[in-house]
């Protein structure tokens, strides 16, 4: 990738007066109006909708969302500037201002105007399931909560800080963990073993930082759900994340379904990988490199190869997706490429105020930027189509909702990512549909590794202590992922739990992966026969926002909730023959 390239800019938006009503407090002009504001400047302006008289509960309630937007604007804009240059100490003070001190004080105040509105006993259609999260939410809140999700959110920073800063030596070249990804797809075994070798390093000589963090954030978040009344953090953490509509009991389930359908196909593949390698044993750093072709696949080499391939991919999907993905691009609302100093990973973010999405990612020339970039648009079409809903809860949806859009798109753009309108030519456009699947079911085995280590940690009275966690990771593991070969390589694997930012930053956001992924294997099934209408069916989905329960939602998409082997195993058999058919054919 090249350095220097184009980078993603905020424009300062035009405040639209024709959808201000201004009736109860008056609001700032703009997020940015707001951007160096403290608690004490913000919370005159709760304070006036908790003591107003609520006459016209709808007037109140449009203001509430609007004052909602304007500050969850300001918070985000402050997030992006921060990781996208997590060595300013100033954006890093204002993140954390927003972070620790003003949200937490901010949603105390939501609760209680939630609970006002419960009072007058206001509802309106589409506003239903809005409601059922208020009630959930006012029922879980606790005052002595309030300063620990301040003390949380200074872990997470931590925590952030130092992977943030990571960086290794890679030939007298100083790189992020991230830009070590095209190396562990090198047709040279010692050269991906090195590559492997680094990025594991640098999180194990973090360890014992990293395990601190962890013990603090542990004992904090059992803290929270004792105050809640729950007897663990698992369970607080299924009310507060609006989890109505499946248990602990099903996760355990949909755990056994991958151990009895996903891990012996996932073993299947990496059989195939031995073979094809010519290798004795898979090792950890054999698991990336493409089977197929003489060299590694380079979708693109800069910025503009990542981006303008896109723009044609969901065009061709659908005009409208494709007219929303190029006013981001337009607009400067697209910051893609790796740098040092930048936060790991790819996230999409929305403008609650502008409604508008933010894509981040750390793009590097690999096909995983290819198939992050199209995940992240999925995200961001979803909030151009909820967006559309009048009030801001409405367009808030839980994770099981806004990953079934980002993984479907993967999916249903993948037929689009051959030249001329995508990246690649015929035969490398097969190599990476097979890695795209091959990796659906390597994911699906990490998603039940990772949600299960969570309910271990949280439910087991042992996840306190740091070496029992460690030695836990390594049980679930064995239990998941086979195939590899990790003799040796303890430390190594132990590693992986500490990259895994979800355990540290958001605490069970995990299997709505897995959730989502099954749910878009079933769009995927639906679009062979009917894509037209798959696409159709998806963008209503998308359209419901927040309004509609999860199993309805998935339903307007043409999918349902999976946590059996039964249905589990069917759309593991139907990604292994698709596999097998691709193999064929090159
Ligand atoms: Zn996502």
């Amino acid at each position: 990738m090249k350095s220097g390239a184009a980078r993603g800019r905020l424009r300062v938006p035009i405040p639209d007066d024709s959808t201000r009503i201004t009736v109860i407090v008056s609001l700032p002009d703009s997020p940015q109006a707001i951007a160096d504001a403290t608690w004490a400047d913000l919370e005159p302006l709760y304070e006036g909708l908790v003591s107003a008289p609520i006459q016209d509960p709808k007037a109140w309630l449009l203001e509430w969302s609007r004052l909602e937007e304007i500050i969850e604007e300001a918070g985000t804009l402050a997030m992006i500037a921060y990781t996208c240059d997590t060595a300013d100490e100033a954006k890093e003070t204002a993140n954390l201002r927003w972070s620790s001190e003003i949200f937490p004080k901010a949603m105390e105040m939501q609760v209680r105007l939630a609970r006002r509105l419960v009072e007058v006993g206001y509802t309106e259609p589409g506003l239903e399931t809005v409601l059922r999260g208020f009630k959930s939410d006012i029922e879980i809140f606790r005052e002595e909560n309030v300063p620990l999700f301040s003390e949380l959110e200074m872990l997470v920073a931590g925590y952030q800080k130092i992977t943030g800063g990571l960086t290794v030596e890679w030939n007298g070249e100083k790189k992020t963990v991230p830009q070590l990804q095209p190396f562990l797809k090198d047709r040279d075994r010692s050269v991906r073993e090195k590559a492997f070798r680094l990025g594991a390093q640098a999180y194990m000589d973090q360890r014992s930082e990293m395990a601190s963090l962890f013990d603090q954030m542990f004992a904090k978040r059992q803290e929270v759900a004792r105050n809640a009344g729950f007897p663990d953090f698992q369970a607080y953490a299924f009310r507060s994340k609006h989890r109505f509509d499946y248990t602990p009991d099903d996760c355990a389930a949909f755990h056994r379904a991958v151990e009895a359908t996903v891990a012996p196909a996932v073993e299947r593949l990496m059989a195939h990988r031995r073979q094809k390698l010519g290798i004795d044993a898979v090792l950890p750093w054999d698991t990336q490199i493409e089977l197929e072709g003489a060299r590694p696949l380079k979708p693109f080499s800069d910025l503009a190869g990542l981006i303008e391939p896109a723009r044609r991919v969901f065009t061709s999907l659908d005009p409208e997706l494709g007219e929303q993905f190029n006013r981001m691009a337009d607009e400067g609302l697209l910051d893609l490429e790796s740098r040092p100093g930048k936060a790991p990973g790819g996230y999409c973010t929305k403008l609650a105020w502008r409604g508008m999405p933010f894509i981040f990612m750390n793009a590097v020339g690999v096909p995983d930027d290819v198939s992050t970039l199209v995940h992240e648009a999925g995200h961001s079409f979803h909030d151009f189509a909820s967006h559309k809903q009048p009030y801001v809860w409405q367009r808030n949806v839980t994770h099981e909702a806004a990953e079934l859009a980002s993984m479907s798109m993967e999916l249903l753009a993948a037929p689009y990512l051959e030249l001329p309108t995508g990246y690649y030519p015929p035969t490398e456009a097969r190599t990476a549909r097979a890695e795209h699947l091959e990796d659906v079911l390597v994911t699906l085995a990490h998603i039940a590794s990772v949600d299960a280590f969570q309910a271990w940690i949280y439910t087991s009275g042992q996840g306190g202590d740091a070496a029992a966690r460690d030695a836990a990771w390594l049980d679930v593991r064995a239990r998941f992922e086979r195939g590899v070969d990790w003799t040796g390589l303890e430390p190594e694997r132990v590693s992986r739990w500490y990259r895994q930012l979800h355990i540290f930053e958001y605490p069970f956001y995990y299997i709505e992966y897995g959730i989502a992924q099954l749910g878009a294997l079933q769009l995927w099934r639906a679009s062979l026969a009917d894509p037209r209408g798959t696409v159709l069916r998806y963008r209503e989905a998308l359209a419901l926002g927040g309004t509609a329960s999860l199993p309805d939602m998935y339903r307007a998409a043409g999918a349902k909730l999976i946590f059996n082997e039964r249905d589990m195993g069917e759309l593991v058999a139907l990604v292994e023959s698709e596999l097998n058919q691709l193999r064929q054919d090159s």
